[in-house]
């Protein structure tokens, strides 16, 4: 049986295509087409994993396994295991503050000099 780390890459259902239509610029997504195709993958698990382990969070982009940056944003938050013990740190406690003020989530990103996705992030956290 073929481990489920690994990515078969001659499984792949765009071991063919250029990879640049599953990475189109100003984050547009790819079309119709190619998502329903990667999202049909024989190895959609493996390449969705190899993604979330290898990936910045800072900066996803692309689509694997039919799942967009937004996609294992959420994928990784779910996977984190709540109740570590671990207080809030001040950046998540300061985030949450300023948003139940009214802030604006860029806003909140500019003054704690992080990005948009990383205010999200905090907003999110079980911590
Ligand atoms: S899931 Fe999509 S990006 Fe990943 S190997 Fe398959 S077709 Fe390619």
């Amino acid at each position: 049986m073929q481990s489920r780390n690994k990515l078969d890459i001659s499984q792949a259902a765009c071991r063919d295509s250029d990879v640049d239509i599953y990475h189109p610029s100003d984050q547009q997504m790819p079309d119709a087409g190619v998502l329903d195709e990667c999202s049909r993958c024989m190895v959609r698990l493996e390449c969705l994993a190899l993604a979330l382990r290898t990936e910045d969070p800072e900066v996803r982009s692309g689509w694997y396994g039919g799942f967009g940056p937004e996609d294992r944003d959420a994928i990784a938050l779910s996977l984190t295991v709540p109740g570590g013990g671990q207080a809030p740190s001040e950046p998540v406690l300061t985030a949450r503050r300023l948003v139940n003020d009214g802030w604006r989530i860029s806003d909140v990103a500019e003054l704690l000099g992080c990005s948009r996705r990383t205010v999200q992030r905090y907003l999110h956290s079980v911590a």
